[in-house]
Parts: C-alpha cells; sequence; structure tokens
C-alpha cells in the first residue's frame, strides 16, 4: 500500500495554496468545530484539503479562472462525520437474512422472521446453517422473546440461528443444540449461559462465550468470492450516505480495503483496528499505530472484548440486574486482560478493550495503568469502546491515563426501550458524555454498527435530547449541546485515532472532509435532528455523495 505522509503544509507553502483553489465554498453557515474559528462562511480547497476558511469576502478574493465554485445558499455545512467504533458487515447486509432493520427504528414480527428463515431453509443443504440477522428482542411486535420452538418450526433438519444485532446473545433452535450436545443439564461455560425456561427447559438464548459451544458445529454456506469487496463497497456507498467520512473498522481484510480503493469504490477514510492472526503479524512486523496513508491507516485494536453487552443485558456490573441476583458476564480473566494488554501496549500499538459495566471498566484500567508502571509511553491513548457505566473514580482514572472512550451514539435514541430494565438511577451515570466532557475527557461516538444504527444524525439527537423514539427520556443530566455532539462526532473521533491535526474540523490544512445539510442544525426542532436532509457528502473535496 502507498504510505505517504499525512503531515501537514508548512505556513508558507500553506499561502501559495490557498491562493490557487481548486474549489471554493461559499453562502454557507460552517460550523468548523475548529475553536480557535467556530463559525465561518467560506471555505477554499486545493490538492484535497481545507486551504482556507473564513468570510465570503476574504475567500472570493481567492477565486481565479480555474477555481470551481459552489453556492451553498445558506446550508449548514459541518465537518464529515467520523465513527470510531464500527463492524462494517458488508456481506451480512448484502447475501444474509435480516431479520431486522439495521438502519431504522422498525417493528417486525415472530412470524416474519420465522417465514423468512424458512425460505433460506428451502435453499440449504441440511445440516448447513440457516442463520438470520439484525434481531432486536425490543423491536418485536409479539412483544416477547424469540424461543427454540419457533426456531424448530423453520426446520428440524438445519442447525438454526438468530443473532441478537447486540452481537452478543443469539437463539437456536433444537438441532442446534442436538448437534453441539447442549441439554438443559449441561452447565454454563465461564462467561457464558445456555437460557432456561421456568420449567428448567432450555429455551434457546444462549449467552456471550457459550455461543461459541454452538457456532463451532454444522456446515456454513459460502458468500461468492466478490462477496467481501462487494460488502465493502456497499457499505462505504452507506456510510457516504449518512456523511459518515472516516470509519475505524473493528477487523476486516487490509488487502480487500486496498482492492475497493483502488477500485475506486472506496467513499470513506478507514482507521484499521487488527485482531488475531492480523494483530499478531503487526507485532511480529513492527507494525505500529499511525502506518499508512490518508486512506487506510492501522489504528487502535479491533476490541478486546471484557464483558457482555449493554442492549442484550449482559455486561458485568458490580450489583444485581433489577430483580435477578445476575451481575453481568466477565469474559477475561484480569490475569489474560493484564497480559493481552501490556503484550499490545509493548509493541507500540493503541491498546482498545470493549468495556461496557463499571467492572469491566475497572478492569481495564488496572491493567492499562499496570502496563504503563511496566512500560511508560507518553500519549498512548488507549481506547475504551463502550465505557458505558462509569462513577467518579472511574472518571479520574480515565482522565489521569488520558484514555479515549468511544461511547454508544444511536442507543438514547435507537434503544431508549430498554432503558427500563436498568433504571434511571443507572442511566444517569450511563453514556455519561457530560460528565466525560466536563471532566476535560475526549469522548468519541462509537456506534458499534451492527449493534446500533450509525446515523451521526440520530446519534446526536441522542445526545442533545437523551429522548428516544417511543418519547422517553432516560439520563437527562447527560444531555450535551450541538456544538458538543458535532465536536463528539467529528474532531474527538480523530483524537481517538491521533488524527486530529489531519481532520475532524473545517481547519485551513486539514483534509476537505464535510457534509452539507438542507436544514439549519440550530433552528430545526431537536426531536427532528435525525431527519435533516444530507445535500451532499464530500471527502477529500470529491463528492462521495449527492441526495
Ligand atoms: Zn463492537
Amino acid at each position: 500500500m502507498a504510505l505517504t505522509g499525512g503531515s501537514l503544509l508548512t505556513p508558507k507553502l500553506f499561502a501559495q495554496q490557498a491562493s490557487n483553489p481548486d474549489l471554493v465554498v461559499f453562502n454557507a453557515k460552517v460550523i468548523t468545530v475548529d475553536p480557535a474559528h467556530p463559525r465561518a462562511e467560506a471555505f477554499a480547497i486545493r490538492n484535497s484539503r481545507f486551504t482556507a476558511v473564513g468570510s465570503n469576502a476574504d475567500i472570493r478574493n481567492l477565486v481565479n479562472a480555474k477555481t470551481q465554485t459552489y453556492d451553498a445558499r445558506g446550508a449548514t455545512i459541518v465537518p464529515g462525520f467520523i465513527d470510531t467504533h464500527n463492524h462494517a458487515v458488508g456481506p451480512v447486509l448484502l447475501y444474509e437474512v435480516l431479520v431486522g432493520n439495521p438502519f431504522e427504528v422498525e417493528f417486525v414480527t415472530i412470524d416474519s422472521i420465522i417465514q423468512k428463515l424458512k425460505t433460506r431453509a428451502a435453499q440449504t443443504p441440511p445440516g448447513t446453517w440457516v442463520e438470520g440477522y439484525f434481531f432486536d428482542d425490543t423491536k418485536v411486535k409479539d412483544g416477547r422473546l424469540l424461543n427454540i420452538k419457533d426456531l424448530d418450526q423453520v426446520s428440524k433438519d438445519h442447525p438454526v440461528a438468530v443473532h441478537h444485532r447486540g452481537g452478543h446473545t443469539s437463539f437456536y433452535n433444537s438441532k442446534a443444540f442436538e448437534m453441539a450436545d447442549v441439554n438443559s443439564k449441561t452447565p454454563n461455560p465461564a462467561g457464558g449461559t445456555y437460557d432456561k425456561d421456568s420449567n428448567g427447559s432450555l429455551n434457546g438464548r444462549v449467552t456471550d462465550n457459550a455461543n461459541r459451544v454452538i457456532g463451532r458445529v454444522g456446515k456454513r454456506r459460502t458468500l461468492p468470492p466478490e462477496s467481501e469487496t462487494a460488502g465493502l463497497a456497499y457499505m462505504s456507498k452507506m456510510f457516504a450516505k449518512y456523511g459518515v467520512t472516516s470509519v475505524h473498522h473493528e477487523s476486516g481484510s487490509p488487502p480487500v480495503m486496498q482492492k475497493v480503493l483502488a477500485e475506486g469504490n472506496l467513499k470513506h477514510r478507514i482507521s484499521f483496528e487488527a485482531t488475531g492472526k492480523a494483530l499478531d503479524d503487526m507485532i511480529a512486523q513492527g507494525i505500529k499505530t499511525g502506518t499508512g496513508d490518508e486512506w487506510f491507516k492501522f489504528g487502535a485494536t479491533m476490541e478486546h472484548i471484557v464483558d457482555g453487552s449493554f442492549s442484550e443485558r449482559t455486561m458485568a456490573l458490580s450489583f444485581n440486574y433489577p430483580g435477578t441476583n445476575y451481575k453481568g458476564n466477565v469474559t477475561t480473566t484480569q490475569n489474560d486482560l493484564n497480559a493481552w494488554v501490556e503484550k499490545v501496549h509493548r509493541a507500540g500499538i493503541q491498546v482498545n478493550c470493549h468495556a461496557n459495566g463499571d467492572v469491566a471498566i475497572d478492569m481495564y484500567l488496572t491493567a492499562i495503568e499496570r502496563a504503563q508502571k511496566l512500560f511508560p509511553r507518553a500519549d498512548a491513548r488507549p481506547k475504551i469502546t463502550h465505557c458505558t457505566l462509569i462513577n467518579d473514580s472511574l472518571v479520574r482514572r480515565i482522565k489521569a491515563l488520558n484514555a479515549v472512550p468511544s461511547l454508544f451514539t444511536t442507543y438514547a435514541y435507537y434503544n431508549s426501550d430498554k432503558f427500563s430494565f436498568y433504571g434511571e438511577d443507572f442511566m444517569k451515570r450511563a453514556m455519561a458524555f457530560r460528565t466525560l466532557l466536563d471532566a476535560g475527557i475526549h469522548a468519541a461516538a462509537g456506534s458499534d454498527f451492527s449493534p446500533g444504527p450509525f446515523d451521526p444524525r440520530m446519534a446526536i439527537q441522542g445526545m442533545v435530547t437523551r429522548t428516544g423514539w417511543d418519547g422517553k427520556t432516560w439520563g437527562a443530566n447527560q444531555k450535551i449541546s450541538i456544538d458538543e455532539a458535532l465536536r463528539v462526532n467529528t474532531l474527538n473521533g480523530a483524537y481517538n485515532s491521533h488524527e486530529e491535526n489531519l481532520k475532524g474540523s473545517i481547519t485551513a490544512g486539514k483534509l476537505a472532509d464535510f457534509v452539507v445539510f438542507a436544514d439549519d442544525l440550530y433552528s430545526i426542532p431537536m426531536d427532528r435532528i435525525k431527519d435533516m436532509k444530507i445535500v451532499r457528502t464530500v471527502v477529500g473535496g470529491k463528492t462521495v455523495y449527492e441526495g
């Protein structure tokens, strides 16, 4: 891959560049997210970077015969959105059975799920998995959980699984349990459960680590050879449509990313977060975080999982889940976590762990504090994926380490139907943008697609209102302003991957990534931010989406 540097222009070069713009945009309400110049009317672009930002008069002065001009007619322009946690599951979207809506709040019936899977089973040889994706337990019209009997109606000859979009729980039919040799007497493995109904029989739901036992049996369908590149190209198109110009990819394949880029089908910039063999190779070859170019860079690691899920109610808490004696799933030990964090940290790679509950965040911070003591590294910015439930002492430790949390974004809107499960006292400390920003912590936006939709408009609406699709408000003390929500979704995302000098604001010298809205973010009612029309998404001065 091309490893051209992402360094900024020197001031002198800058003045020359500014005087010969390729493109000038004027008559805009530019929200720059640059604290030095928060608002502007116009900007100039040359060689894929902003070269000047200012008033209409200032910038018009730079236009020459070769300059393209774009009259924004009063539209609002913001920096391109940065999603710091995304499982860009393009092949799933293109080739698998989707039993829920990946992008919006939509209710489905259990019958519709059964019918879709029956259709797939009819085209699938017995013994091969029939799987459904994007199930959301609180978006079901029937008002109950899917169970083993529902899925036995799909097939008795195929193992059948329906995966919750949260990624930590799945539902199986009898055939799947039988093939895995799991029955109602099988003990739960560490960090997972086979759930039972009130009679003690398997009800079909399996959580966290227990899924591994069932997932390893049976055959899987093979996808066409072009599925990976087609999937990424499709994902990239969707990112552009929603104004997302940079994405931290949880795993994926660098060669596939390079291929899609070379074919001209990559519309967003990638921070690649490695796991497994790719991470081992990075360590072995001495590839550090930050290696790469403006389109593809090695970022932090992929989320290393410490506990369960927020949306699926398996995260590790220091207290019981309401009405139970269950405290959630811790999926690793402190010793294993310490060893993993130390190994990655020593290799010069930005550490990233998935930690939702207060117990998991504490374990992760303990591991980082230990690694920093053994091997101090300045500006390491350990990344905390989700960082959902905080308390004062955790916030102090996050600040002291300058750790960078990547919080759920669309959940306040999309998952409000799950918060009654936790209660208001809990929600006052959950997805705590207000608390973290007030403490001077660079909280960023990490949609966690597929668990959450990644639409930044839905994210911003949730952050400023804390009100869900059902009209219910949870943890209103954690509301932030529109300006802050923009910063979370742009500049703080750039900071999350050590790229704040390259992107995240409309600032001369940075990459010309921006989004044009038809509506004014500041006058539209706050409960309609998610419906704001995106007129244009631009990456490196090139339009990648027009609405
Ligand atoms: Zn994730």
